[in-house]
């Protein structure tokens, strides 16, 4: 009888610690779970995360996505998705800039929303350190004369490789495409020169919707004050090239 009662002790006591241990379990399978949902919608953390991102970093220079969350972008050079059809970038995907540059795209963001909320600024492109476009240059194999119309030349430099340089174009949230501006990004032929789109638009090779698409981003960077070049309609300058060897630190 002792032994049974014994016994019953002994299986209610086992049960019980099992149980205790369970809850344990259970709390801290809820925490995780709490702890996953916080990543979530924590903001994007500066992390130091690729050698590149480093020297951005390094040179002062700011995630424009952390100045303004709602811009997007679509790193082409970090993926295969480029005129290069090489992955220049690797695990670097992000777009940084100068300070006072992402400020500008944050006003300018600002701006294509009044136009339409649905539109937002999409970036393919920003700083780009001089070993990446070197690395770009050595995989174009052709003359260098031809060679400088696709790529700048890293030695002169180029202002993407001071953070003062911009690719971009304009994304509509409820098409989910991005707006029609002509022809891709890197298309490097005289169709993307934003110089002859009043000829090519009267010899019917741009549409007026085309080119109403270009002079909208057009407007919304002169308002921020970035310049347009003749040559690429997804590129724009925050500053003369004299200004940026004078005044920022070249990413190398
Ligand atoms: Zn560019």
């Amino acid at each position: 009888m002792q032994y049974t009662v014994i016994l019953v002790l002994i299986i209610v006591l086992t049960s019980c610690v099992s149980k205790t241990k369970k809850a344990v379990l259970n709390e801290e399978v809820v925490t995780t779970i709490q702890q996953d949902t916080t990543k979530q919608i924590e903001p994007i953390a500066i992390i130091d995360t690729t050698e590149l991102e480093h020297q951005m970093l390094q040179a002062g220079l700011v995630n424009i996505q952390q100045i303004d969350s709602t811009i997007l972008t679509d790193i082409r050079y970090s993926q295969t998705n480029n005129f290069l059809k090489k992955d220049i970038y690797g695990q670097y995907n992000k777009a940084y800039a100068l300070p006072f540059v992402a400020q500008k795209l944050k006003q300018a963001q600002e701006q294509i929303k009044t136009v339409n909320p649905n539109y937002s600024l999409i970036i393919f492109d920003a700083a780009r350190p001089k070993s990446a476009q070197q690395k770009m240059w050595n995989i174009l194999d052709m003359p260098i004369a031809q060679k400088q119309k696709y790529v700048s030349n890293p030695q002169k430099g180029s202002l993407h490789n001071f953070g003062a340089a911009i690719d971009l174009s304009i994304y509509n949230d409820s098409t989910q495409s991005l707006l029609d501006m002509g022809t891709p990004y890197d298309f490097f032929g005289k169709k993307a020169y934003p110089k002859y789109e009043t000829q090519q638009l009267q010899a019917g090779e741009l549409t007026q919707l085309q080119v109403n698409n270009r002079l909208l981003l057009r407007k919304t960077m002169a308002q921020v004050g970035l310049k347009h070049i003749n040559t690429e309609w997804w590129h724009f300058n925050a500053c003369t090239r004299k200004q940026a060897w004078e005044n920022y630190k070249i990413i190398e």
